[in-house]
Parts: structure tokens; C-alpha cells; sequence
């Protein structure tokens, strides 16, 4: 995980910093968070707070598994956890030793240096499934004491861990790749026992949020994008209640590229179309797309609520859409 600039926090946790934090340094593109939410970047922090633990093997995982490097370890259980003040306090001063590289580029402008220095919101995501993190809860606590927000990115498998939560994520991300219980047991692979009803009571409880709900769905071509799919993600998408709908791109790096082909990948029209077809059995508008992520955002409100102050210098046009674009940069982080 070193190799691949992972910054590990701690004994359970990682940092990095993702391609979009580096563009809007340089050039002030902002990525899809920004142009939807609001979330600026340069101010945002990429981490995960269990790094090597997961209840699941998805297949489009950019991961490093243990079985992968021939280690032996239980993957479902943390065995230790580190205290969530001391963690948040660590990852914003990881996040400003990343960010001072930038000082003195001739590329950036010192304003926006300043900026990046003061972190403005955390997303927990990455690597490795959060809600395995016994002090969640309070970690979330601790990002929000300190004025910023988070997003949360969990495959759904711990409800009961969603459910006692004493603050929530400013959003809550629940990821799905299936649509049913074949699909999930082919594709997102479960090391625990009953992870597709676990799921399915999450989408239950995810109408309970006061905060904005998403269900992303990762489209693999080939795999999820069938008219038999979509059909099955409406059903779930009419227990979860969700405010947005994000369906975006599978994007063959990292570990993946062993279990998946670049075909795999859709272009950016494909994943327009499957969101119009999405949107036709869901009812949600397709409101707003990002061509250079290759997501497009489905909502259930006509405005998504704006999270961050936004892109301090605008989003640049035209975007990229080309894989090309990222040749410069290591492509596991490529969002
Ligand atoms: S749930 Fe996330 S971290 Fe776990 S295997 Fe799937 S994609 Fe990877």
C-alpha cells in the first residue's frame, strides 16, 4: 500500500491523496463531488479507517487482498483501533504535509495553497469497508467539531452499525453493484454469511436518514448495465428511498485489472444512456453528469444540496474524457 502512496495514520488507517485533489491544484478542475455537492477537491480528505478489513472481495475492487501478496489474515475483524480524536488530528496534519508540495509550483496559486492547508471536509471511502471501524460514530463526531463535513461510502453490510449511530455522515453513500442475490454472491463476493439480507436492511433503514442518502451503483459493462439489472436496482432503489442516484464507470485500475478487462469500462455516452433508462424505471430525473468521471447524478430533489462552498475558480470546460488524460498520474487513485 506504500508503493501505491497510501499515507498510513495510525495502525488501521490510510490517506491519499486522489488525482482530483492534484488537478485542481494545477489546473482548478474540481471533480463530480464538486460539480454535484460542492466539494471542493483540494480541501477534501480521502481515507479510510480500515484499510485491509472488508466483509466482501468485489470484483472491481481496487484493493490489494491479503491472498494477493500470500499473507494470512482474517480480513472481517479489526483487530485493534486507534482513538478517533488522535486519528482526525493526525489525517488533517497527513493532509497538510501533502498539500505543502505544492508550495512553490509554478503551476499553483498560493491562495489556493492556503486553502488546501485548512481541510474542509472528509470522505471516508478509499479502501476496505469503514463501518468496521468500531468508533465510526465518534470519528465522524470529531470531523464535524471541527467544521467540516464527510461523506460516508459503505457497501451496506453492517446495518446495525448504520443504525446506532449517534451522528450521521453529512451523506450517506451505500455502493451496489447487484441487484439480486445471484448477482451479488457472483460479483461482490461475501466473506460473511447472510451480507445480501444485510444489505437489503440497510436499503431499509436508509429512509430513516435526516442527511442526503445516495445509491451508487459502479457500471461494469457486460456485468450490471442488462435491461434485467436496471429493473432489479429500481425495486431496491424503491426500499432505499434514496435522494440521489449516482451511476458511474467502472474504471479498470489497480488490483481489478486481474479480475476485470478494460471493456469493462463504460464510455461516457453508455453511462448516459443506462442512467436515462434507469431514470425511466425509477421516476428520478437525471439532473447532472460529470463526462470526465463518467458518472451521471439521478435525483430525487431538483437541486442536489451543496455541501461545500464549491469550486473557487469555476469548473473548467471542456472536460477530459479521455483515459489519456490521466497517463500523468498514479492510476490508483483515479477516482
Ligand atoms: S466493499 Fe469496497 S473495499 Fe470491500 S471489496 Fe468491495 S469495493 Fe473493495
Amino acid at each position: 500500500m506504500v508503493k501505491q502512496k497510501y499515507h498510513f495514520v495510525g495502525r488501521h488507517t490510510v490517506v491519499k491523496k486522489c488525482y482530483w485533489t492534484h488537478r485542481a491544484m494545477v489546473d482548478g478542475r474540481h471533480c463530480y463531488k464538486c460539480k454535484f455537492y460542492g466539494i471542493e477537491s483540494h480541501r477534501d480528505i480521502q481515507m479510510s479507517p480500515s484499510a485491509f478489513w472488508c466483509w466482501n472481495a468485489c470484483m472491481h475492487c481496487w484493493r490489494i487482498r491479503p491472498q494477493d501478496l500470500g499473507v494470512d489474515m482474517d480480513e472481517t475483524k479489526m483487530p485493534f483501533y486507534d482513538d478517533p480524536k488522535i486519528l482526525v488530528d493526525e489525517l488533517i496534519k497527513a493532509h497538510r504535509r501533502l498539500m505543502s508540495g505544492y508550495k512553490g509550483h509554478p503551476k499553483v496559486d498560493p491562495k489556493l495553497i492556503e486553502e488546501a492547508l485548512n481541510p474542509a471536509h472528509l470522505t471516508l471511502s478509499l479502501t476496505g469497508e469503514p463501518t468496521l471501524y468500531p468508533l465510526l460514530s465518534e470519528l465522524i463526531k470529531e470531523v464535524h467539531r471541527r467544521g467540516m463535513t464527510t461523506f460516508l461510502v459503505t457497501r451496506g453490510v453492517r446495518p446495525d452499525v448504520l443504525a446506532n449511530m449517534d451522528e450521521e455522515p453529512s451523506q450517506l453513500y451505500v455502493s451496489l453493484e447487484a441487484w439480486d442475490k445471484k448477482s451479488y454472491d457472483y460479483f461482490t463476493r461475501p466473506l460473511v454469511p447472510r451480507a445480501w439480507e444485510l444489505t437489503l436492511e440497510t436499503l431499509e433503514l436508509m429512509p430513516s436518514f435526516t442527511s442526503p442518502t445516495v445509491i451508487r451503483i459502479t457500471l461494469v459493462k457486460g456485468f450490471n448495465d442488462s435491461d434485467e439489472a436496471l429493473r432489479g436496482f429500481a425495486k431496491l432503489i424503491e426500499i432505499a428511498k434514496p435522494t440521489y442516484i449516482e451511476v458511474k464507470s467502472y474504471m479498470w485500475l489497480g488490483s481489478s485489472r486481474y479480475r476485470l478487462f478494460k471493456d469493462n469500462m463504460a464510455e461516457h455516452e453508455y453511462v448516459k444512456s443506462v442512467g436515462f433508462k434507469l431514470s425511466e424505471y425509477t421516476g428520478y430525473p437525471l439532473i447532472g453528469e460529470s463526462r470526465a468521471s463518467r458518472v451521471i447524478l439521478l435525483s430525487s430533489i431538483p437541486e442536489p444540496i451543496r455541501l461545500g462552498k464549491g469550486c473557487p475558480l469555476g469548473l473548467k470546460t471542456p472536460e477530459p474524457d479521455t483515459i489519456g488524460e490521466y497517463d500523468d498520474y498514479d492510476p490508483d487513485t483515479m477516482p
